[in-house]
């Protein structure tokens, strides 16, 4: 039935707005392509997680050296917090920026990417809100070229900052697996997971003021990051918005952008 998307693939990149709608059509591709996953949010997250664990209750911005654009040095973030944890100080750096509703600098977002992606050889996996400047594109570009790998498409998941409000202050995530459920159309039994029985979470930049920080950074940054990307990956758009959400509607709207695609 589609006859010219590809059998097989090396990587692809899921890029749109965040809450735009990425998780399900991320689905159809693993399932497709028998691809990973690899989200740096969730990354960010779950060093997130380490630090709020670790229980410091200090100011955490006295860390970041507005004018120069850098933390501080490491040891005086650890002699100040009171660890040296790897774990617990990248934490510390990611939730900086990521409970403002902004990127984490190209540099740690690079580095933290670099280190996920060698762990499955570069291939076979899904990139999940990564490259999201210009910055990381060139760093990803690179990379791949190193290793001998490939970025075979990107699929565009496009939706209106008016939906995507709507859709993430309702937005819940079980914080061991990040299943995403929605308190409407996708609600979580008794509140829990399906699969871990934990009680489901709001994440902490799902507030509109966040979100709407999280839109902007988009257009600021990630929207240039595909036009500069326009012409050396092959670029699939698809809507995130289904008036009738059913798992075969979007396998239908993922698969059919491709196969135009390679008309
Ligand atoms: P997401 O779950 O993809 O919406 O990401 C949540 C947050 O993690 C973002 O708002 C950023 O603070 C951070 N983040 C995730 N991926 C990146 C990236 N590629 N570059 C910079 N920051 C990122």
């Amino acid at each position: 039935m589609y006859e010219n998307v590809p059998d097989e693939v090396d990587n692809v990149i899921v890029t749109g707005k965040s809450g735009a709608g990425k998780q399900p059509r991320i689905d159809v591709l693993v399932e497709e392509y028998g691809l990973e996953q690899l989200s740096t949010g969730d990354i960010f997250r779950s060093y997130l997680g380490e630090f709020d664990g670790y229980g410091y209750d200090g100011d955490i911005s006295q860390f970041w050296d507005e004018e120069k654009e850098e933390f501080v040095a490491d040891d005086r973030i650890a002699e100040e917090i009171g660890t040296d944890k790897e774990e617990v100080i990248l934490g510390l750096k990611a939730k900086y920026f990521v409970d403002r509703g902004k990127f984490v600098p190209d540099r740690i977002t690079n580095q933290l990417f670099d280190s996920y992606f060698g762990k499955q050889d570069y291939s076979d996996q899904v990139l999940d809100g990564y490259p999201r400047t210009v910055d990381q594109a060139d760093f990803l570009l690179d990379l791949v070229e190193e290793k001998n790998t490939k970025v075979d498409f990107i699929l565009w998941v496009r939706n209106t900052d008016e939906k995507i409000i709507a859709r993430t202050t309702k937005r819940r995530i079980c914080p061991e697996c990040g299943e995403v459920y929605h308190l409407k159309y996708d609600p979580p039994e008794d509140g829990k997971c399906a699969d871990c029985g934990v009680e489901v979470i709001q994440r902490s930049d799902d507030t509109e003021e966040k979100i709407r920080a999280r839109l902007q950074e988009f257009k600021d940054k990630t929207k240039p990051m595909i036009e500069y990307l326009d012409g050396k990956i092959p670029i699939a758009e698809v809507s995130g918005h289904l008036e009738e959400f059913t798992p075969e509607n979007v396998r239908k709207s993922v698969m059919s952008s491709l196969e135009e695609l390679y008309e």
